[in-house]
């Protein structure tokens, strides 16, 4: 049975269909977040049944409408009623899940039309990197028609998403993407049953409905005004023959080039490739759109590092190629360092086209490093950087719930690396993002302060890349001792970029540093760390993505405002998704490795809905790489997680 068959077969388990009556309340996570409440995911599992099961609908589209008509005027709680599976004659509607009462967060529902009806031609979703790009594609068009078709009725809008807002509440939401290409949860492609001859591959967008009402009392125009006018409108944005064909084909193509890309890159031994007229710079500092073409300045590969790729549907684009090695990007102050190596974090990603960084495309195991004051450590050893500290604190298997600028960013460092692994094979580091006392040390200081525990990055950076093939790329303003280890010198000059590698070696030859005294010959060994599953937060805790970089355990704030490659709201949600997922489906004691290999082959077979309850199916939620997940893990305040791997102890 594929995956999928043995789903639905253990979620209907040949019960007979209903609404989750004998399951927990559906969905009452009164955070007013896309969030789940608190019980067991295996123990739940099996008891619940779901709203779609074959040839189960509650009724017609007629009769669902005539069910909403009788519902005007009956108290809140009524539109329980609609919970269930309904038949439009060309598509299936499932209420999953009914909110109590206005003020909860609003109901789930989905919409899906075979894909038969849908008409997508199969080029567009036949592999992966395809179907990513489609469902992507079809989201945003979804939140456009959201916009544009209920533009005057909008009122209140729920942030980030699509919405539409009827006279009183009636607010569709649906998610809404930003600049990067992403696995979503919102629009997926479902497949076939295998062991159902009614549950036919369809096209499924997941959507939230704040249910209108005017106090507690049901609203029943406006209500049928939801499921008369706006489902079918949502069902009708599934349709291929509803959008330009040619942009269509243009938006997935161009994300499959940036995903060949990417592969071509990591062949030809690169760690990065910006192409000639990308456009690096923002709209502003709290905007992730491109700035307006007047004021920008495109990028120019220096003609010596210029490479040419072919793609399989654009041909040949040129551009800069920065190789596997040490990498600085120096310049004068606002000059576009910062802009460049912002740029270069997020080309893990693919981008929307007009994006001005699509095809600007990064090794996709690069990982940020940033100084995070205050950030908690358990059990990592920074000894290849930090000996032991004031009062004989040994380093070797370091914690704390207060992280200095130099010890954060050793163990930053360190915990990248045992994602080596996993391909983390490049690290990013800003010097205005960087404590200066983890980067360099100069002859000054040396003499002055000789109690220092710290070998900082500057001695360790050519050991980090022959013993363990870990990159650098980074942006140095004033520590010029990197000139001595680099092996690539770029200057940003008036948002050019310049090859200065000569220039670099030449004075680092005239004015000698310290480092050719001090450099480490040896990184260090890096070892796996274990994770006790138990101390992951459990269903017990309310776990809730607040925003971007924020997760909400139990009460206390786990901060991820460091990781700057997390790029989305949807991929916070989903790591919070997947910290409860481990708690109740891993083993006790499992290292990192695994947890992130459990979560990828979870989304690679049944994709976002694998790290949710089944009876909670939720569109907001988006890929997130492993490396984010280990970095969230690895500073939640109360893990137990250590290289002892059966004996765990904080
Ligand atoms: P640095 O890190 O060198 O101090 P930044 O990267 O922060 O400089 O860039 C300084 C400013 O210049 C930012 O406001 C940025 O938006 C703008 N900028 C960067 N690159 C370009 C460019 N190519 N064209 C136009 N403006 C740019
Ligand atoms: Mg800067």
């Amino acid at each position: 049975m594929s995956g999928r068959g043995a789903y639905y077969k253990q979620l209907y388990g040949g019960r007979g269909r209903g609404r989750a009556r004998g399951g927990p309340p559906a969905g009452d996570n009164s955070d007013g977040s896309t969030g789940y409440s608190a019980h067991s995911f295996r123990g739940t599992k099996r008891s619940i049944s779901r709203s779609d099961e074959p040839g189960g609908a509650q009724g017609s589209s007629d009769d669902l409408l005539r069910k909403v008509r009788s519902l005007g005027g009956k108290s809140y709680p009524a539109y329980r009623d609609l919970q269930g599976h309904w038949e439009y004659p060309t598509f299936q509607l499932y209420v999953d899940h009914v909110q109590s009462d206005p003020y909860a967060p609003p109901s789930k529902l989905r919409v899906r039309v075979p894909r038969a009806v849908a008409g997508i031609p199969p080029g567009l979703f036949s592999n992966k990197i395809r179907t990513v790009a489609l469902c992507d594609y079809l989201t945003r068009e979804v939140c456009a028609l959201l916009d544009q078709k209920f533009a005057g009725r909008s009122r209140g809008q729920q942030s980030g998403g699509g919405g539409w807002a009827g006279e009183k509440g009636g607010q569709v939401t649906v998610d809404r993407p930003g600049q990067q290409v992403l696995e979503r949860s919102s629009v997926v492609l479902t497949r076939k049953d295998d062991d159902s001859d009614d549950v036919e591959a369809g096209v499924e967008l997941r959507f939230c409905v704040s249910l209108p009402a005017q106090g507690r009392t049901i609203l029943g125009e406006q209500a049928v005004q939801v499921f008369a006018d706006v489902v079918p409108a949502l069902a009708r944005s599934l349709l291929y023959s509803s959008h330009d064909a040619t942009r269509m084909a243009q938006f997935v193509d161009c994300v499959e080039d940036q995903e060949d890309l990417r592969r071509q890159i990591a062949d030809a031994g690169l760690v990065a490739f910006v192409p000639n007229g990308a456009v690096l710079p923002r709209a502003s500092g709290a905007a992730d759109t491109p700035m307006k073409a007047a004021r920008v300045v495109p990028f120019q590969s220096p003609p010596n590092l210029e490479r040419t790729f072919v793609l399989p549907h654009r041909g040949p684009i040129s551009g800069m190629a920065i190789p596997r090695g040490i990498t600085m990007i120096a310049g004068g102050g606002f000059h576009g360092k910062s802009t460049l190596l912002d740029a270069l974090a997020r080309g893990c990603y693919n981008h929307v086209p007009g994006d001005g960084r699509e095809f600007l495309v990064t090794s996709s195991g690069c990982v940020s490093i940033q100084g995070e004051d205050g950030r908690a450590v358990t059990n990592v050893d920074i000894s290849p950087f930090i000996g032991d500290l004031p009062g004989g604190v040994p380093t070797a298997s370091f914690s704390t719930q207060d992280a200095s600028g130099s010890t954060s960013m050793a163990a930053g460092v360190i915990e990248a690396m045992q994602a080596l692994e996993m391909g983390a094979d490049a690290l990013l580091f800003d010097e205005d993002t960087c404590a200066t006392n983890f980067l360099i040390r100069d002859r000054r200081m040396q003499r002055l302060v000789s109690a220092d525990p710290i070998t900082p990055l500057v001695y360790k950076v050519r050991a980090m890349l022959k013993d363990h093939g870990c990159s650098s790329v980074l942006v140095i303003g004033g520590c010029g001792d990197y000139c001595d280890v680099a092996d690539l010198v770029l200057e940003m000059r008036d948002y050019r970029c310049f090859d200065i590698t000569g220039a670099a070696k030449q004075v680092a030859q005239e004015i000698p540093s310290a480092v050719p005294d001090h450099e480490a010959s040896r990184f260090g060994s890096i070892r796996p760390r274990y994770v006790q599953v138990g101390s992951l937060p459990s269903g017990d805790k309310k776990v809730a993505a607040r925003k971007r970089t924020a997760i909400e355990i139990g009460g206390e704030t786990l901060d991820l405002s460091a990781l700057v490659q997390l790029v989305h709201d949807s991929q916070t949600r989903a790591i919070a998704a997947a910290l409860k997922h481990f708690h109740h489906s891993s083993p006790s004691v499992a290292s990192l490795k695994e947890l992130q290999e459990d979560l990828e082959t979870s989304l690679d077979t049944e994709g976002l809905d694998a790290i949710v309850q089944q009876d909670r199916i939720d569109g907001f939620l988006a890929r997130p790489r492993s490396f984010e997940l280990a970095m969230a893990i690895n500073r939640l305040r109360t893990v137990s997680i250590g290289y002892n791997g059966g004996h765990v102890l904080r």
